[in-house]
């Protein structure tokens, strides 16, 4: 089941002598499986394969995609036992989390599916010609979203399934018509391989061109610069790190042709916790953001790792409720012990800032690659005038920020990165006190939230998952939910071209009766000639 090796492709292939394992944190061991780097010869196979496949893949109907969408889903769920197998045994993680994780990469996969077959996601646009215009005749133009070409996914270490192999990225990209190179993440490289197998067999299953998906393994950044560099390759998706995705954004944009870097980074989803509901609920409050930090062993882009409120009495309480419901929580295996090195490095690097306070964290040792969840405090100055406060720590850890007052809680917020999720936690009514607030944070964030915490991200339609620079590079776009295809499209306009020689969705019969604007005015209507 598992090969160790790439799929150029339908072929599995193994040239290089460059080889890794996997690691699994639980057990403080490497796993068995060998996986050998791609070569460059292998990447260039691939990227070439992927750019022949173009020009078929990119004309293929949305019931053969969907088709193949779903062949995907079926495959993945085929894998059964194997899959959670292989996904705990790599990444530290529960059963449950794996088999949830797995439902959601099936339902991502089945609702590109459903959006391609309906088929009104290309946004088609009419204007008629107006052949008797003064002074000039007007043209008839006609406007579609069509795919931007092959495009390089990076798996998320956090997300195995879900934002990886035939993660959100994939799946989107694969339904808009451009073909997928995956960079696999090399914490999961079994997950990877067996869902590579999955969609291979699915492509070949439903007729695909080949070399509509290659799943190429790593072990060092090399895999990944030459896929982004090479001239074929035309976009990419990320997940991770600030410091990767950076790097990955500079270097497609130093290409001959730069390419848009779509990636999805760090954030530190502020909470602001208003006066009044602090002083009503700080028990409860305390015991749900207990829960939220320590979440996946707090490995979710979207943990709260910044809790703002007013100085009070009942903030001091809520700091202490939270210290007590956190040190309550058993301690979890993180993904790897290079997330948790990553974990224990932020963390000390922020704790041993001037005027940090640690107010809750485990004093006696946790087990190997498990993280001991940490709260720290510290006053609104401190936090305005030291950048090292703002860093992500990767991992069950949050800050708390006593702010001065109002304005200095609005300075605060103003001066945050971008990030993907601002939450309010709030009496009834009070937030309407709060209006320069929650401007300021609806400034800097993708998503705000009223009363809740902001890990659990909904794969819906009206989701943004994404935020101002570096929640992601683009927040022009979400990467979760049906309408990330627009990261993968571009637009292209038809002028006074034949009916019968344009795409099926601009046609004027309007066979498959989707959605279009014509003349400015939305129908699924056909146009009479
Ligand atoms: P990462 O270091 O950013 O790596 C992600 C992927 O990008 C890996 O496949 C890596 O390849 C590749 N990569 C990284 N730097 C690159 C470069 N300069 N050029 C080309 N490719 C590059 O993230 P990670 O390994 O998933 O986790 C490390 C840290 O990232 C975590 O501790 C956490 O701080 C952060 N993270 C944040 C989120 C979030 O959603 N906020 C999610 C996941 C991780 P190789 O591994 O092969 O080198």
């Amino acid at each position: 089941m598992t090969t160790g090796k790439n799929y150029i492709g339908n072929q599995v292939s193994a040239k290089g002598n460059r080889t890794f394992k996997t690691f699994n944190p639980e057990l403080d061991q490497e796993n068995e499986t060998v996986f050998t780097e791609a070569t460059k010869e292998e990447i260039d196979e691939a990227v070439n394969l992927a750019s022949q496949a173009f020009k078929e893949f990119s004309t293929i109907s949305g019931t053969k995609k969907a088709e193949f969408l779903n062949t995907i889903a079926d495959e993945i769920v085929a894998l059964d036992d194997t899959l959670i197998q292989m996904y705990c045994s790599e990444t530290g993680l529960p059963e449950g989390r794996a088999k949830g994780e797995r439902g959601r990469t099936i339902g991502q996969l089945r609702s590109f599916a459903n959006l391609v077959a309906e088929g009104s996601w290309v946004e088609a646009t009419i204007d008629t010609a107006q052949p008797t215009r003064e002074p000039l005749p007007k043209s008839d133009i006609r406007k579609m979203l069509i795919p931007i070409g092959p495009v390089v996914v990076f798996g998320a270490s956090n997300f195995p399934l879900a934002y990886s192999t035939a993660g959100g990225d994939t799946a989107a990209a694969l339904a808009s018509g451009c073909p997928v190179l995956v960079k696999s993440h090399p914490m999961h490289a079994g997950t990877g391989d067996l869902v590579a197998s999955a969609i291979v067999k699915a492509a070949q299953k439903t007729g695909m061109p080949n070399g509509v998906f290659s799943n190429l393994n790593s072990s060092g950044i090399e895999v990944g610069q030459q896929l982004v560099s090479h001239p074929k390759v035309k976009a990419v998706g990320f997940t991770g790190s600030i410091k990767g995705g950076r790097a990955l954004y500079d270097l497609a944009a130093k290409r001959d042709e730069p390419i848009p870097v779509f990636a999805e980074m760090g954030s530190i989803n502020p909470v602001v916790i208003l006066p009044k509901a602090l002083e009503n609920r700080h028990q409860e409050i305390a015991k749900t953001y207990a829960n939220s930090i320590t979440l996946g062993t707090g490995q979710f882009c979207t943990n709260p790792g910044l809790l703002l409120a007013i100085k009070s009495d009942s903030l001091t309480n809520f700091i202490k409720n939270l210290s007590e419901e956190i040190i309550k929580i058993n301690p979890s295996c993180m993904l790897h012990p290079n997330i948790k090195k990553g974990y224990i490095t932020n963390k000390e690097k922020v704790i041993s800032q001037e005027n940090v306070s640690v107010v809750a964290n485990f004093s006696s040792e946790v087990q190997n690659n498990y993280a001991a969840q940490t709260v720290v405090t510290v006053e609104g100055k401190e936090f305005l005038k030291n950048s090292t406060l703002h860093l992500e720590v990767f991992g069950p850890f949050s800050m708390v920020v006593q702010c001065e007052n109002k304005s200095e809680l609005e300075m605060i917020i103003a001066n945050l990165e971008g990030q993907l999720t601002g939450t309010v936690i709030s009496d009834t009514d009070e937030v309407s006190e709060y209006p320069t607030v929650i401007s300021a944070l609806q400034n800097r964030v993708g998503r705000i939230i009223f009363n809740g915490v902001p890990t659990g991200v909904e794969v819906c339609e009206s989701m943004v998952h994404g935020g101002p620079y570096p929640a992601s590079t683009d927040s022009r776009f979400t990467a979760v939910g049906i309408n990330s295809i627009k990261r993968w499209v571009r637009p292209f306009s038809y002028q006074d071209w034949p009916n019968n020689l344009l795409p099926k969705e601009l046609q004027n019969e309007n066979s498959m009766a989707i959605f279009r604007t014509i003349d400015g005015v939305k129908t699924n209507e056909k146009i009479n000639e």
